[in-house]
C-alpha cells in the first residue's frame, strides 16, 4: 500500500540528488529525497570530492611549511634546487585529518539545513524502484512504499579493483578507504594515472612519500592537453616520484603483517617487484545500480553497472531520469549538480530555467600537486582536425604573483582561432587554475576574442594577469599581427 504520494522522488544526496530536489521544491513541487548512507551529501562528501581535497589543503600547507618538502625557497633559474631532499619529516596522518573531518561533518549539516529550509523530506533508508512511479525504502524501522509522477536516480559510483587484485582497507587501499590509513606511508604504489591516481599520488609525494605511479596505458591523464601532462610530470619526477607506464600489476603479496612491519610486494607485469608500504588501486568506477530493481521496471544497464540515458537525462522509461556519476563521464560534481537541475527542469517543463542540456564546454579541474585545469579543445585534438589555430603562453614565474607565492611551474596556455581569435581552450597547471579557468571559460561562452584580456585592465599583481600575458603572445605573432 502506499504510504506517501510526491511530485517528485530523489534517490541519493549526493551533488546531482540535491541539485534535482532543490530545483523540483523551488518549482513549488512536493519533493522527497531517499539516502542510504547514514549521513547526507553523497559520496562526494564523505569518500569522494571533499575528503580528498581536504586532505590536499592540509597536506599541501604541510609541505609548503618548514619541515615540509616544499618549503624551502629556491632559485627562481635553477629548478634542480627543488629537488626532494634527502630526508624528508613526514606528516602526522591523525592532524592532517582533522581538517577533513570538520570540512565533512560540517558540509553533510549544510545539506541537511538546505533540504529541510526548501520543505524537502528526507528518508534514510535503500530505495527500489517497483514501477515507472513507485519507489521502496527499506530502512531499520522497517519499509515504506512512496509513489510521484517523476523519479530521479542520482546513486552514484564506487571503486571497483581489477578481479585478481583486493582491497583490504589495510596494506591495500581504493579511494573510499586511503584515509583510512593509520600513518603517513613511507612509500605508496598508486596503480592508475587518471585523474584519482594522480591526485592522490601527487598529494602523497608532496607529503614526503616515496610514490611509484603505474598506468598499463602509455600516458598519464589521457584527455589532458599533452604539454601540461609534461610539465606535470616533470614536477612529479622532482618530487622524487617514479612513473611506469605500460606496466600493470599482476599480484599482491604480504599484505597479512601490520602497516610499517614488512612491506607489500607487488609483482608488475614488467617482471619488476615493487616493495611498498601500502598500495593505492585506482583503476575505474562502476555505477551503484545495485539492488535499485532497474531491470524489473524495463531499464538495461550499460557498461559497468551505467544508466543509458537521452541529452535530457531521460532514461528508456519518460518519468525516470538519471544524473551525475551513475551515467558515467565526466564523473564529476559540479557537472552533477547541473544535470541533475537540468534533468528536473525538462520534467517539469520549465523551459524559463534555461536549456535542458548542458553547455558544450564544462570546465574540468584536477586538484594534483600542482592543480590543472582546462576547458575547451586540447593543442592535439586541434592537430587532428586540421583547425588553424595560434597558442599564446603565460607562465607564472614572469609574473609579480607567481614571484610571491613561489610557483615557478606554473603555466597558462591559450588555444586561439588564427582568423577570429576567438577562444578554442584554455589549460592551466599551476596555483589557483581550477579558479582561474571560469575567466577564460567566461569569455569563451560569451564568444569574446582574446582582444577582451588585452583591453580590459586587470588587478596586480594577480595570477589573472597570465590571460594578458598569453593574449599578448598570440597577437605579437607574426602570422596574426601579419607583421
Ligand atoms: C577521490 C575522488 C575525488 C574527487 N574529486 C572531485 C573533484 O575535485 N571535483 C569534482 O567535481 N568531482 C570530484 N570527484 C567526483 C565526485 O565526487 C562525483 O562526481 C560526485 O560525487 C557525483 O555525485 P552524484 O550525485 O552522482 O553521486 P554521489 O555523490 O556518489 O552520491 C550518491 C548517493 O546515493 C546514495 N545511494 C546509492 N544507492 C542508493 C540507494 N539504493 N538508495 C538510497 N541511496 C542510495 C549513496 O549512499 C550516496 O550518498 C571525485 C571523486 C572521487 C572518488
Amino acid at each position: 500500500v502506499i504510504s506517501r504520494l510526491f511530485d517528485l522522488l530523489v534517490i541519493g544526496s549526493g551533488p546531482g540528488g540535491q541539485k534535482a530536489a532543490l530545483q523540483g521544491a523551488k518549482a513549488g513541487k512536493k519533493v522527497a529525497i531517499i539516502e542510504g548512507n547514514d549521513a547526507l551529501g553523497g559520496g562526494c562528501t564523505h569518500s569522494g570530492t571533499l575528503p580528498s581535497k581536504a586532505f590536499r589543503e592540509s597536506v599541501y600547507r604541510y609541505a609548503l611549511g618548514s619541515k615540509g618538502i616544499l618549503g624551502r625557497e629556491t632559485s627562481p633559474h635553477s629548478r634542480a634546487k627543488a629537488r626532494r631532499p634527502k630526508k624528508v619529516e613526514l606528516p602526522e596522518m591523525a592532524k592532517l585529518l582533522e581538517r577533513k573531518c570538520r570540512v565533512v561533518e560540517g558540509e553533510a549539516e549544510i545539506v541537511r539545513e538546505k533540504l529541510k529550509r526548501n520543505g524537502i523530506e528526507i528518508f534514510e533508508g535503500r530505495a527500489k524502484l517497483l514501477s515507472n512511479t513507485e519507489v521502496e525504502v527499506t530502512s531499520a524501522r522497517g519499509r515504506e512504499l512512496l509513489a510521484a509522477d517523476f523519479i530521479f536516480i542520482a546513486t552514484g559510483a564506487r571503486p571497483v579493483p581489477p578481479e585478481h587484485l583486493k582491497v583490504d582497507g589495510r596494506r591495500v587501499f581504493d579511494s573510499d578507504s586511503i584515509l583510512g590509513l593509520p600513518t603517513f606511508p613511507k612509500s605508496l604504489a598508486v596503480l592508475g594515472a587518471g585523474i584519482i591516481g594522480c591526485e592522490y599520488a601527487s598529494i602523497f609525494a608532496a607529503g614526503g612519500t616515496q610514490v611509484t605511479l603505474i598506468d598499463r596505458r602509455q600516458e598519464v591523464l589521457t584527455a589532458v592537453d599533452r604539454e601540461i601532462v609534461a610539465h606535470l610530470t616533470e614536477w612529479f619526477q622532482h618530487l622524487g616520484m617514479e612513473i611506469l607506464l605500460g606496466a600493470e600489476a599482476v599480484s599482491i603479496e604480504g599484505t597479512e603483517a601490520p602497516l610499517g612491519e614488512a612491506p607489500v610486494r607487488l609483482q608488475l607485469s614488467s617482471g619488476r617487484t615493487l616493495e611498498v608500504d601500502a598500495v593505492l588501486i585506482a583503476q575505474g568506477r562502476y555505477g551503484n545500480t545495485e539492488g535499485l530493481g532497474l531491470e524489473a521496471v524495463g531499464i538495461s544497464l550499460g557498461e559497468r553497472g551505467l544508466i543509458p540515458v537521452d541529452e535530457t537525462f531521460r532514461t528508456s522509461i519518460p518519468t525516470i531520469y538519471a544524473v551525475g556519476d551513475v551515467i558515467g563521464p565526466p564523473s564529476l560534481a559540479a557537472t552533477a549538480m547541473e544535470q541533475g537541475r537540468l534533468a528536473c527542469c525538462h520534467a517539469l517543463g520549465l523551459r524559463d530555467a534555461g536549456a535542458c542540456a548542458l553547455p558544450p564546454v564544462v570546465p574540468y579541474g584536477i586538484y594534483t600537486i600542482p592543480e590543472i585545469s582546462m576547458i575547451g579543445r586540447t593543442e592535439e585534438d586541434l592537430v587532428l582536425s586540421k583547425a588553424d589555430f595560434v597558442v599564446g603562453r603565460a607562465l607564472y614565474r614572469e609574473l609579480a604573483r607567481g614571484q610571491i607565492i613561489g610557483d615557478r611551474w606554473g603555466l597558462l596556455k591559450l588555444l586561439v582561432d588564427r582568423k577570429t581569435l576567438k577562444i578554442l581552450g584554455v589549460h592551466i597547471i599551476g596555483d589557483s587554475a581550477a579558479n582561474l579557468i571560469h575567466i577564460g571559460q567566461a569569455v569563451m561562452s560569451l564568444g569574446g576574442t582574446v582582444h577582451y584580456f588585452v583591453d580590459q585592465v586587470f588587478n596586480y599583481p594577480t595570477l589573472a594577469e597570465a590571460y594578458k600575458t598569453a593574449a599578448f603572445h598570440v597577437l605579437n605573432q607574426p602570422s596574426v599581427s601579419g607583421k
